[in-house]
């Protein structure tokens, strides 16, 4: 007999084109899947109260550097400009195996906790092979839903991020994906986490992308971001080497001419916006209603904890604010009433079924959709921050936090329950204090060795 949960009588957002929404509903899992969503089911399986609470599909964060949950909140000021000398020359190289998994067992947690199921983990930390491991063991452990994306290792600035001629090493690619990633179907998939035009020679760019497309994985890069990036051109020169396509997703994009916008939606590519990290280090304006005049889904991502928060909330409130506000500008200058707002319900579908199909796993997540995952969360309404609810999308969007964060299943197994993550949040916690202390004597030992 299949494994069978019930979440009674909620208000349900299934966030499905066709399904819309159940302002009183049930869900019926069964195993990892979604089986039924009617207005009342009748079926022998564990029925979990879900009345007073909204459910919706798990978010989906679709770029975060996992590996840095250690260093949370050491970076509050930085720019972008500081952000490579700060982190990534400083604490970057310094990163053992042990450090990578404290990050990324604590921050797949912090995920968890937050309502986030999906996870891009952009893991350009592997400065030795044991790294990799590190960091897809610490995803494994928590039972997150996670594509690990694997990237170049992080032990010198010049060499990596200035005209790098250093390429990924395709051999280390390769095992790991044949390690961990030989079915396409589980809870772990995998991309590779690419540097790019200006940051690396145009041989190593070439080099990463055809490796990406001859172990059938798919691509991610940094692109069009501060003064930077911000003036590569980078969807340009890709376009030039040829390189542009379907399987790759493009993150920030703040400073795309036209033409390379075209060539985005024309491509087929993805973007995933990072809005709190965007307008705070000077990437630039989050591009994500400019993304969907051009036809494109947007989706959103955390990017990195040493200087935001690591919850979706955050993000969905921080595009919807800055989006807004620029528009407003814009029309105050021509005296006009602001037109093509974002709305609420734009940023769920944003955060949840855009992130699914940018991830390249629309088919079994985004959505509560009966035959895909069962990758559910249950937020508290009736707390008093989002109590009386008049609208459940507000509720969700404008409302909660991630202390409303009730449950959580992936799979169709509950990761959060009650309020409380069903893990050894002890134990994640000692080590990535642990890893915070290491590193921070490891900076400080080589500061004092270079003086
Ligand atoms: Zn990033």
């Amino acid at each position: 007999m299949p494994n069978r949960i019930l979440l009674r009588g909620g208000h349900i957002l299934t966030m499905d084109p066709q399904l819309g929404d159940l302002p009183r509903g049930d869900v019926l899992i069964e195993d990892d899947k979604i089986a039924a969503i009617e207005p009342r089911i009748e079926a022998d399986a564990e029925v979990v109260d879900a009345n007073g609470r909204v459910v919706i599909p798990g978010f989906v964060d679709t770029h975060r550097h996992t590996w840095e949950s250690a260093i949370r909140g050491v970076a509050p000021n930085a720019t972008l400009d500081d952000y490579f000398v700060d982190i990534l020359d400083t604490f970057a190289p310094v990163y053992t195996a042990d450090d990578v998994y404290a990050s990324n067992l604590a921050g797949a947690l912090e995920c968890l906790n937050a309502g986030i199921t999906t996870l891009v983990d952009w893991s350009h930390i592997n400065n030795t092979p044991e790294h990799p491991d590190a960091g897809v063991r610490g995803l494994q452990e928590t039972g997150i839903r996670a594509q690990y994306a694997y990237g170049s290792a992080n032990t010198s600035l010049a060499d990596y991020w200035f005209e790098s001629k250093i390429v990924i090493p395709k051999d280390d690619v390769r095992r790991i994906r044949d390690t961990y990633f030989s079915s396409s179907d589980g809870l772990l998939t995998m991309g590779l986490a690419t540097r790019g035009p200006g940051f690396c020679t145009d041989d190593v760019v070439r080099a990463e992308w055809e490796m990406a497309r001859d172990l059938g994985i798919p691509i991610t890069v940094h692109v069009g971001m501060g003064r930077m990036a911000g003036r590569f051109g980078m969807i340009k020169q890709l376009d030039g080497l040829g390189l542009l396509g379907p399987d790759t997703t493009y993150l920030h994009c703040c400073y795309f001419s036209e033409e390379e916008w075209q060539l985005v939606a024309r491509s087929g590519g993805t973007v995933s916006i990072a809005p709190q990290v965007e307008a705070q280090m000077g990437h630039g304006w989050p591009p994500v209603a400019k993304s969907i005049e051009y036809g494109l889904r947007p989706s959103l991502s955390i990017d990195v904890v040493t200087t935001v928060p690591g919850d979706m909330f955050t993000q969905i409130r921080s595009a919807f604010g800055i989006d807004r506000a620029r528009r407003n500008e814009i029309y105050w200058e021509k005296n006009e009433p602001a037109e093509g707002h974002l709305t609420a319900r734009q940023m769920l579908e944003i955060a949840t079924l855009n992130g699914a199909f940018v991830a390249g796993l629309e088919d079994r997540t985004g959505s509560l959709t009966v035959g895909k995952q069962a990758d559910v969360v249950l937020i508290d309404a009736r707390a008093i921050n989002i109590a009386p609810v008049h609208d459940a999308v507000t509720a969700v969007t404008l409302c909660a936090d991630v202390s409303n964060v009730e449950s959580v299943l992936v799979a169709g197994q509950f990761r959060k329950r009650d309020g409380k993550l069903l893990a050894d949040v002890e134990r994640a916690r000692q080590l990535v204090e642990n890893s915070r202390d290491r590193l921070v004597g490891a900076v400080a030992d080589k500061k004092a060795a270079a003086a």
